[in-house]
């Protein structure tokens, strides 16, 4: 964020940190050879406690979707009963791509804003004839709606009328930016991707698998080759990849992994807790609606309602002119909606000058704005979090 360079304020792809970029820009090497096992083997052992695993996890090269396509039609077969939670656009495409396999899809389908409630999964779960559902999926974080499930809970749930659904989990835009349990959780399966909280370009997905997933894939079905994770974990074990991975994107992930190390995983949540507080004090101080119910709010992506009356493409070409970039709605609430991503390499200074940014357009569309008030309670959010300042009664 300069004179320069846009502040990215997107759910994916983030803004890269310079070394990240450097490291992408390296002479390439041998994939097959010592320095890419070493490589491997660092990504490997950094990024499992993220997921919360001890367990074994494949790095493939392909879009987040790609990670979610290789859970499916690995542990499927065509035919398998899954029941699909659904929060979002996110949440349906991941039933999509099982319909597209031919597994026979339930979709438990939750008001767009809302996060799943516990206690209709089970419902769901109860109401299934035996032998049950094969799987279950669940999105983490619902990035074209800012709202985060609680997992945990859900897990829970499930697992207190169904011990052997295996629960498939869309973390993509929220695993590395929040803590995440998967063994402690009972998930089976948990699929992440380079472009989101990684700080790393567009390129790889992080699938990890309990041994009960790894058994299932022995038995599951669906056609498979580019993405079969035996395949992959096969490779990982020999310190190589079964085909030729994006090598730039495996540079910056290890750099990504550096920086993380570095900070440590707890300052890595907090900020993205403190950046996600600013972001919905601020918004909410210019008169935004959160689209979210604020009780399951993501701390990675921020959603408002457009407010009636609001020209949203001379408001975000003003916005996009001093340098902001935010992302528009998707899926059936496109035009209703703006999203304010918080994600990855962010900082609390980047949010702030996003919400100074918006305030100011704001005020330039006579919007009923007070100059200064969002950046006060941004700033005043930010700090509570921190817990440098006593939470204020609003
Ligand atoms: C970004 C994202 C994906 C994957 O998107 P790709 O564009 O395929 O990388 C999947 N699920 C969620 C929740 C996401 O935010």
């Amino acid at each position: 964020m300069n004179r320069f360079e846009p502040n990215l304020r997107i759910p994916g792809p983030t803004a890269l940190p310079p070394s990240v970029r450097a490291a992408g820009a390296r002479q390439m090497i041998n994939h097959r050879g010592p320095e890419f096992a070493a490589m491997l083997d660092r990504i490997l052992t950094r990024m499992k406690p993220y997921f919360g695993t001890t367990g074994d996890m494949a790095i493939l090269s392909c879009a987040g979707t790609g990670g979610l396509e290789a859970a499916v039609v690995n542990v499927l077969s065509p035919g398998d009963r899954v029941l699909a939670v659904s929060i979002g656009a996110f949440g349906d495409r991941f039933a999509k791509i099982a319909t597209t396999y031919g597994a026979d899809v339930t979709k438990l389908a939750v008001e767009w804003g809302e996060a799943a409630d516990p206690a209709e999964v089970r419902a769901a779960l109860a109401a299934e004839p035996a032998p049950g559902y094969k799987a279950v999926f669940l999105t983490h974080n619902e990035t074209s709606t800012g709202v985060m499930n609680p997992i945990p809970e859900i897990a829970a749930a499930i697992r207190e009328v169904d011990d052997n659904a295996l629960i498939l989990v869309d973390s993509v835009s929220a695993l590395g930016a929040v803590p995440f349990e998967m063994d402690a959780w009972g998930i089976d399966i948990v699929i992440t991707g380079s472009q989101k909280a990684w700080m790393a370009a567009p390129g790889l997905a992080m699938v990890a698998a309990s041994d009960r997933a790894w058994a299932a894939m022995e038995t599951a079905t669906m056609p498979r080759f580019y993405l079969d994770l035996h395949a992959h974990r096969d490779s990982h074990a020999k310190g190589q990849t079964p085909w030729t991975p994006a090598l730039a994107v495996v540079y910056q992930v290890d750099e990504g992994l550096e920086l993380m190390e570095r900070e440590g995983a707890t300052a890595v949540f907090a900020r993205h807790e403190t950046c996600a507080a600013a972001a919905r004090a601020g918004l909410r101080a210019l008169g935004f609606e959160l689209f979210a119910d604020q009780r399951f709010a993501s701390r990675t992506v921020t959603a408002v309602r457009l407010p009636e009356g609001l020209d949203w493409k001379a408001f975000n070409d003003g916005v996009k002119r001093r340098g902001v970039i935010l992302a528009g709605g998707q899926g059936k609430i496109a035009g209703h909606i703006f999203r304010l991503g918080h994600l990855g390499s962010v900082t609390l200074a980047e949010m702030l000058d996003a919400i100074g940014v918006i305030e100011e357009v704001s005020l330039e569309h006579d919007r009923p704005v007070e100059a200064g008030a969002a950046l006060a309670a941004a700033q005043r959010a930010a700090l509570e979090v921190m817990g440098a300042l006593a939470p204020v009664k609003a």
